[in-house]
């Protein structure tokens, strides 16, 4: 017998209704390129997106057929995620920070009809449109008359002009919840990239999970501020939470540098923010010098790549700033664990609640995982057993857009690629992605762990760990150091400040002080690149 319940497909046109209809003058605020801040409401954002829908099937775009945006943080993007979506069309957001190579062939692969860009990115799209025949309709995101003549770019239009004059009713369609809705290329480490191609259904449980108290906690009091970039996973499925949840949202545009992200969240009473543990670095970095506070900041979201423990408390106990740990993946949608309390955590110690906070974190309700060993067997949950991080759910990839890479999946589970202890409260700590693994004399050693320490001294910006070749211990760890303007330290120093934290045999064999740590498209570290520039190094 099937239940007597309404069967509505779970569709992302929903949630602007929503939105609109009950928080209809929350505010979107945006700092846009030219360096002005644009505010106006959820009504207006709804209007929009009905607009860019009706400018949709003007240019006869099919059910599924793809449209690309490389642009920031702002409201026109905002307005293109549910037009483009909410039209049964699939946004498909290029990660502006690739090769222009790598962009191009995104595109082609795609098969992007439409691609709608910030002014910023005009060389790069007057760079790649050649390379480009399956885009027909070239959109400028600026401001009415404010599109440069002689561009080079064909069948080039702005984005008031192309949407300004449409009407803003429009009917959204109504179809399978499993349709394609957007899509996002991997950053591509190895090999060509591959598209995770996100559902309407797999949106919309993602932004319900995303909301949860334990999870992101959004509530329609918050004033939300994702600095993670609506290019890198859909702002980690901020722009769909927060119609779900009526927030006020704070976009920051280009300007991610720790003074304007800073006054930004001064101005607009920001109380919540998300982003890379990169961008974090540099508020905290303008906060110290000029001795600054936070006065409606409460909590941060940090992920995408491990949180140093160091950022963790500074944010904690000199901010007041609640740091949430985060761990996912573009395949995951992203959000896979969150890292909050358990009740009977709230009477520990503050020193053991640290250890917790510290970790990845607890998988969210849709998202089931488990550590094998290299025999494939399921590993235990005791937080020392490290093994190979499978997952499976209803926002997980089944398979990347057009087959690429064969079937990803094993018995059913999505290898991650990432390396982690979980323990017997379900708390997942990442020490690794599989290839950056340091494997002496059979054990494994943990990179993140010897970055964190490292990244603890005072002296130092920046920390990566990577293995080199040893004749007897196979591989040893090294750290390379990038540090702190002005700051002073010796490879002895640091050599010294690791030891009672970890096995003598896990500290690093040498320390190398480097101008930079080379950095990929969405922030992380590249060890392939650093280990290619530390070819003729020799372990001492
Ligand atoms: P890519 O950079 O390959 O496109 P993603 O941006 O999807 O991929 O990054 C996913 C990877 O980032 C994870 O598999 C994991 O290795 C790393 N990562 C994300 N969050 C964390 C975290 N909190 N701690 C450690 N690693 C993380």
């Amino acid at each position: 017998m099937l239940g007597l319940m309404q069967n509505q497909p779970l569709l992302i046109s929903s949630l602007i209704d929503f939105a609109e209809r009950h928080h209809g003058d929350g505010e979107i605020v945006s700092r846009r390129i030219e360096g002005d801040i644009h505010r106006y409401t959820w009504r207006d954002v709804g209007a929009r997106a009905r607009q860019v829908a009706n400018a949709l099937d003007g240019l006869n775009l099919l059910f599924s057929d793809r449209v690309a945006t490389l642009a920031w943080n702002g409201y026109r993007h905002l307005e293109l995620y549910f037009g483009v979506s909410g039209s049964g069309r699939v946004l498909h957001t290029i990660n502006p920070r690739l090769h222009p190579d790598q962009i191009a062939w995104i595109a082609n692969h795609a098969e992007d009809q439409v691609l709608c860009f910030d002014a910023t990115f005009l060389p790069l799209v007057q760079a790649i449109h050649a390379r480009c025949p399956t885009i027909r309709q070239y959109v400028m995101l600026c401001d009415a008359g404010k599109l440069p003549r002689d561009s080079g770019v064909p069948n080039l239009i702005g984005y008031e002009d192309w949407i300004g004059g449409k009407p803003t009713a429009y009917t959204w369609p109504s179809f399978d919840e499993n349709s394609a809705s957007s899509m996002c290329y991997t950053s591509g480490t190895t090999g060509n990239p591959k598209a995770a191609l996100y559902s309407h259904r797999s949106t919309l449980l993602h932004a319900y999970a995303a909301a949860l108290p334990d999870v992101m906690g959004i509530s329609a009091r918050d004033s939300v501020l994702p600095v993670v970039p609506m290019f890198h996973v859909n702002a980690w499925g901020i722009p769909y939470s927060a119609a779900l949840t009526g927030c006020k949202l704070v976009f920051p545009g280009p300007a991610l540098d720790g003074k304007s992200v800073y006054e930004l969240i001064e101005a607009e009473k920001v109380t919540y923010a998300a982003g890379v543990p990169t961008v974090w670095q540099m508020l905290l970095g303008h906060l110290k010098p000029n001795n600054l506070r936070f006065s409606t900041l409460r909590r941060t979201v940090i992920g995408g790549s491990a949180c140093p423990p160091a950022m963790i408390h500074a944010f904690r106990e000199e901010y007041g700033v609640d740091v949430l740990h985060a761990w996912g993946m573009t395949e995951m949608s992203p959000l896979g664990t969150l890292c909050t309390l358990k009740n009977k955590h709230l009477t520990m110690p503050p020193e053991e609640q640290m250890k917790i906070r510290l970790k990845q974190g607890r998988a969210i309700f849709g998202v089931d995982m488990k550590i094998v060993g290299e025999d494939g067997s399921e590993l235990p949950w005791d937080g020392k057993t490290f093994g190979d991080l499978y997952v499976k759910g209803p926002w997980i990839v089944r398979e990347y857009f057009k087959g690429e890479g064969g079937d990803p999946l094993v018995d059913g589970w999505f290898p991650t690629g990432d390396v982690g202890t979980i323990d017997p409260e379900g708390y997942l700590q990442i020490t690794d992605r599989s290839k950056d693994v340091i494997k002496s004399g059979g054990e494994w050693i943990s990179s993140i762990d010897i970055e964190n320490i490292a990244m603890s001294h005072p002296a130092v910006q920046m920390a990566a760990c990577v293995g080199m070749p040893h004749p007897k211990w196979d591989e040893r760890p090294i750290v390379a150091v990038v540090k702190k303007p002005g700051a002073d330290i010796t490879r002895e120093d640091l050599l010294e400040f690791y030891e009672g934290k970890i096995a003598k045999w896990q500290v690093p064999d040498d320390v190398v002080f480097v101008e930079s740590i080379p950095l990929g498209a969405t922030g992380k570290m590249l060890k392939t690149r650093l280990r290619e520039t530390l070819k003729d190094y020799k372990l001492p």
